[in-house]
């Protein structure tokens, strides 16, 4: 086991198990998050015998940096893994301060059509110290600290349930990272049970939807996922989502030239949409090697945003970023091996 995997419950426990008391879990938290001590035996507060036995039951190797990628506003880090894989993670320059978009897991089963970080078939999930690694190592590195994280690069967080909420659970603990639940997110192409389990636990995360089609017949064809979990249940699901959590939901759709991004589609979209309480976020498409899929040219994107705000569909671009270093959406791992 690695330490950055414990929640404080899982901590808690641990010590309640080994005779201890439960408020070293606290303790432990303050020095692997606030006082970024990686090292055990370095934490002086706590008894000689317990640290041993820490170093006996746990590990705290992070993540390393191998490569930093710059571009305007954007960086992206690539990652090796303790077994030799290697992921990605991008951080963003905002005016409202610094967000990180972390990785789920080693490749992605989804194969969605437009997406290059889809073409690696899933290896593994990553271990939930792997994914707060990716936040510690960062802040290590440029010396700040992040304020937002989604979890939108590869892989589908709810294929990866567990591991994803306990990193969740653990950024946002008071006496860790402290990462507010209104400043995560979490983005999904759409597992209709794990969206279902995440509306019961009591985190105010954000939720995405990657839609990205205003019909099923459409949607069949760009997100194999959509056989599942077809788009009335979805949009369903969504509802559910909505009405247990009392949260608004994002719903994020890539705009590909001639494929989606008719006013046809807009309208058909906001039909689909109207009533819920979401609002879309229009994602310029990143060309990728996916030489099928185009960028839709800037008058369309502007006409399909029109379109859903004449319809009364809250609607906002998303900002493009570090398209140049492959680190926007879609492009992680494309060049890496
Ligand atoms: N698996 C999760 C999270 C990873 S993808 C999900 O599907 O939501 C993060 C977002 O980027 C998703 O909405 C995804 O559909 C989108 N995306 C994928 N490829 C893209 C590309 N080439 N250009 C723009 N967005 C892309």
């Amino acid at each position: 086991m690695n330490l950055y995997q414990m929640t404080i419950e899982n901590l808690e426990k641990y010590f309640v198990n080994i005779g201890e008391k439960k408020f070293k879990a606290t303790q432990v938290f303050e020095w692997l998050y606030q006082k970024r001590e990686e090292n055990v035996a370095n934490f002086t507060n706590i008894k000689k015998e317990i640290r041993e036995r820490l170093e006996k039951d746990f590990t705290t190797d992070l993540p390393s940096i191998i490569k930093r990628e710059k571009d305007v506003d954007v960086e992206k880090f690539l990652f090796l893994l303790r077994d030799g894989e290697k992921i990605e993670a991008v951080l963003m320059r905002h005016n409202y301060g610094l967000s990180i978009c972390v990785s789920s897991q080693v490749g992605c089963n989804m194969g969605c059509k437009f997406c290059e970080s889809g073409r690696l078939k899933k290896v593994r999930n990553l271990s939930a110290d792997e994914m707060v690694g990716q936040i510690l190592a960062i802040e290590k590195e440029i010396k700040e600290r992040i304020s937002s994280v989604v979890i939108m690069g590869i892989g589908e967080p709810l294929d990866n349930y567990e591991n994803v909420i306990d990193f969740i659970k653990i950024i946002n603990h008071p006496k860790a990272i402290a990462i507010g639940a209104r400043h995560i997110t979490l983005s999904t192409c759409g597992i209709i049970p794990k969206m279902k389990s995440l509306s019961e636990i009591p985190l105010q995360i954000n939720l995405a939807i990657s839609l990205h089609a205003s019909n099923n017949e459409l949607r069949n064809k760009l997100m194999p996922i959509n056989k599942g979990y077809p788009l009335p249940d979805l949009i369903e699901a969504i509802k559910e989502y909505i009405a247990k959590t009392n949260r608004r939901v994002t719903i994020e759709y890539i705009l590909l030239k001639n494929v989606n991004d008719s006013t046809f589609h807009a309208h058909e979209l906001a039909n689909l949409l109207r009533g819920l309480n979401v609002y879309v976020n229009l994602i310029p498409y990143n060309e990728t090697n996916h030489i099928e899929f185009k960028k839709s040219e800037k008058k369309n994107i502007d006409l399909f945003y029109q379109t859903l705000k004449e319809e009364k569909i809250n609607v906002t671009v998303r900002r493009e970023f570090g398209s140049k270093i492959s680190a926007a959406c879609g492009q992680l791992r494309s060049k890496e091996v």
